[in-house]
């Protein structure tokens, strides 16, 4: 007879300790077996050969999986369509229950819409519970319970909620004698999957920067400085626990509790208001005139627009996966208000390449951004990637350490006029909200 089991599925969660669907899968009166799904439907829409992510992916699989290996346990690691995997697996097993923790963006919440149907049909439990954020959709709403769409207000109202209650940390550690006891079958392979190693795999540390943390305010703008946690990676894929860096923000520094705050803003966003993946959340730019030149998109992608701090910060996303969020902004801007190109295509470029993308915040800042969005940046303020240089890279130390070409004929001219291209950027704006 088999042993009766439960599976944990890992998926934006890829952690050991306070980890809470972990947590309470260890604590079922079963012994756990942990799994991790390469899924197809989302490798196909990267290209094939090397990515940064898969790869990061991999390596902390790898390290967890070692862990799990010295505890007498394994990690089923499978590539493939989640339910057909998981119909194998409950197949294979006699498996009671299956643990997760939730995930937000649209396509996650239907597969789990369907996994959910799936195992009730094989009379096994799906239990799900919060993880990626201290509080998620329902729970930071108006006094009428209709969400959020200003930033000042969630955030009070998300600090007002806050007790130690809900930053207490998972003691999965203490269970860990609960995982499954079985050989180890050595995981999948990223050639397997069809990714090969770059050869480069340095990621940012998971710890904190308190150094960094305290001074935050005075050296998050500045490109050319580490002056930031660095640490978005780490919560994409959830190597790190929100709980224990909310934990330390509130020692440390409000302001970088802000930003935590702001990353479950545009989740909650998300979540509410789905039409945002795909259209503007303000329906009135939709009659926007975009102009969507594909030469002029290129030279965005290339860091070859004339304007150097437009062009060192998407040579360092090309080049790393990372770019400044200050230098976000302004190429966002750039390539939003100065050339017209629909701020989609600059969204889906950054979700090619961001080492820490993450739907809800790169659409929401996408929209910040063009002024499409929820509490977003007034349309009519349009940066002046030259001002905004002089102001944040004021001895071009970031724009020298991408553009060193700059000062010789090799660096290219301006492809636009500031001045003309902030007007007629106001004009396109004021024609698409009349037509509203
Ligand atoms: P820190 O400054 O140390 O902030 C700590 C964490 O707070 C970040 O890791 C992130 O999780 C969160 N955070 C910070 N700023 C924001 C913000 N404005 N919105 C939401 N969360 C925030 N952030 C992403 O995580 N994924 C994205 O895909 C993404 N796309 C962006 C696209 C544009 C056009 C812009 C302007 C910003 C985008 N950001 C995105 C927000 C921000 O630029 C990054 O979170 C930040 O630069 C990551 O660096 P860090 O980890 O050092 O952040």
């Amino acid at each position: 007879m088999q042993v009766p089991i439960v599976l944990f599925w890992f998926r934006r969660d890829l952690r050991l300790s306070d980890n809470a669907g972990l947590y309470h899968a260890l604590t079922s009166g079963f012994p756990v077996l942990p799994v991790f799904i390469f899924d197809q439907d989302i490798l196909d829409q990267f290209p094939a050969g090397t990515d940064r992510r898969v790869e990061f992916i991999h390596n902390t699989l790898k390290a967890m999986f070692g862990v799990l290996q010295a505890l007498g346990s394994s990690l089923e690691v499978k590539h493939g369509k989640p339910l057909e995997m998981l119909g194998m697996l409950t197949a294979q097993y006699d498996v009671k229950a299956v643990y997760a923790n939730h995930d937000y963006e649209p396509e996650a919440i239907r597969r789990d819409e369907q996994v959910a149907r799936f195992l009730e049909s094989k009379g096994i439990a799906f239990h799900t519970y919060k993880d990626q954020v201290v509080f998620e959709k329902h729970e930071v709403v108006k006094d009428d319970g209709t969400p959020y769409r200003v930033f000042g207000a969630y955030r009070k109202r998300w600090m007002k909620k806050l007790s130690d209650f809900y930053l207490s940390s998972y003691p999965t550690e203490k269970y860990q004698h609960n995982f499954f006891q079985t050989s180890p079958i050595p995981i999948i392979r990223l050639e397997e999957i069809g990714f090969t190693q770059s050869g480069e795999p340095t990621f940012p540390p998971t710890e904190l920067p308190k150094t960094i943390i305290r001074t935050y305010e005075l050296t998050r703008d500045l490109p050319s400085l580490a002056g930031t946690s660095r640490l978005g990676l780490h919560l994409r894929f959830g190597t790190v626990s929100v709980r224990a860096l909310t934990r330390q923000a509130l020692q440390l520094n409000a302001v970088w509790l802000g930003e935590l705050i702001w990353r479950e803003f545009f989740m909650m966003i998300l979540f509410h208001f789905p039409h945002v993946s795909g259209r503007p959340y303000n329906l009135e730019y939709e009659h926007m005139a975009w102009l969507n030149q594909e030469d002029q998109f290129e030279r965005w992608c290339n860091g070859t627009t004339g304007y150097p701090i437009v062009d060192a910060g998407m040579r360092e996303l090309n080049a790393t996966g990372f770019m400044h969020n200050r230098v976000r902004m302004i190429v966002a801007s750039f390539m939003v208000k100065h050339l017209l190109i629909d701020y989609r295509w600059g969204e889906a470029y950054f979700a090619g390449k961001l080492l820490d993308y993450d739907m809800a915040a790169n659409n929401g800042n996408w929209q910040w951004c063009a002024g499409t969005g929820c509490d977003a940046a007034p349309y009519f303020r349009v940066f002046n990637p030259e001002t905004q240089a002089k102001k944040f890279d004021k001895h071009q130390e970031y724009i020298r350490k991408w553009v060193p070409e700059l000062g010789t004929p090799a660096y290219p001219a301006p492809m636009v006029d500031h001045a003309f291209a902030r007007d007629r950027a106001l004009r396109t704006y004021k024609a698409a909200l009349n037509k509203a």
